[in-house]
């Protein structure tokens, strides 16, 4: 079998608190990763780490907007005095930014937020980690967006902030192969996260796609955070040894099967 080299590990993944965060950091946990959660919603991080904890892996949680220069800091700071280093970096949070809309309706505050949430705060994160992960060799994974690759008539904020996370990636992997950091990005599709629905949504069940708007996904279902969660940890295993730089599509063949078609364009 396969030694995805993991176990002993320790982590920081931001927006822990739910969606495809909080289903990286279960998995990293069950591969026997010592896990910090970071969230603004810190009941949300709290019960993740709680939960973890439970299970007999080490976890801790940190409430931070990582919007705020200070509030990462000081995440990294707590977690990495409480686990004695660092080793892998997950940069999840982001925010849809708002009701989905056209460049020409985005107002200035809201493309600021969107690009301090979503773009802005990895830089501050990578930075951060930086003498953490170079003393062992570490890993990185940015969550972007399949948005980043297709261009998105009602999201161009995020559409720009995400496309950005895919160059900061590459950028970082070209500047820190030689500290022994690999950094990569995902891409997701459409995942039955709760995601821009806010804290109290986020704990319902997803509603389920209409059933006539299955037909544009090739494999027949939106995905899951874990489907996403599975392809992070290959990134951040020695299984990815040699993988750095890349970005990885995971949209269950939506974006080049049926986009257009299901944006109804
Ligand atoms: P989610 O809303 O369940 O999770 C996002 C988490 O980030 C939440 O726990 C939220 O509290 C946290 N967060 C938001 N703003 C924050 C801030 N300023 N500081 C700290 N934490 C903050 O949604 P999700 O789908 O799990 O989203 C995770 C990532 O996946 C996001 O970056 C999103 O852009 C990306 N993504 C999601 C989808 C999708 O369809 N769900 C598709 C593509 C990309």
């Amino acid at each position: 079998m396969a030694d995805l080299q993991l176990a002993g590990k320790r982590a920081l993944i931001t927006g822990g608190g739910s969606g495809i965060g909080r289903a990286t950091a279960r998995l990293l946990a069950e591969e026997g990763v010592s896990v910090g959660v970071v969230d603004i919603d810190d009941d949300a991080a709290e019960q993740v780490a709680s939960e973890i904890s439970r299970s007999g892996a080490q976890a801790v949680f940190f409430q931070a907007d990582v919007a705020e220069e200070d509030q990462v800091a000081r995440s990294i700071e707590a977690i990495t005095a409480k686990f004695g280093g660092l080793e892998i970096l997950v940069n999840n949070a982001g925010i849809p930014g708002g009701p989905w809309t056209t460049l020409d309706q985005t107002d200035a505050e809201r493309w600021e937020r969107t690009m301090a949430v979503n773009l802005r705060a990895q830089q501050l994160y990578c930075r951060g980690v930086f003498p953490y992960l170079s003393r062992a060799g570490g890993a990185v994974v940015n969550n972007a967006s399949s948005a980043a690759l297709a261009g998105w008539p009602q999201a161009a904020d995020y559409a720009v902030s995400k496309a950005g996370v895919v160059m900061l990636t590459r950028q970082l992997a070209a500047q820190w192969g030689r500290h022994g950091i690999r950094v990569n990005s995902v891409a997701p599709g459409i995942i039955d996260t709760g995601f821009g629905r806010g804290p109290a949504s986020r704990r319902q069940p997803p509603a389920p796609p209409a059933e006539r708007d299955l037909k544009y996904f090739p494999l027949g279902r939106v995905g899951h955070a874990e489907d996403v969660a599975s392809v992070i940890l290959f990134l951040v295993s020695d299984m990815a040894r040699y993988v750095t730089g890349e970005c990885i599509l995971i949209d269950g063949g939506l974006l080049q099967m049926s986009y257009p078609a299901l944006l109804g364009r």
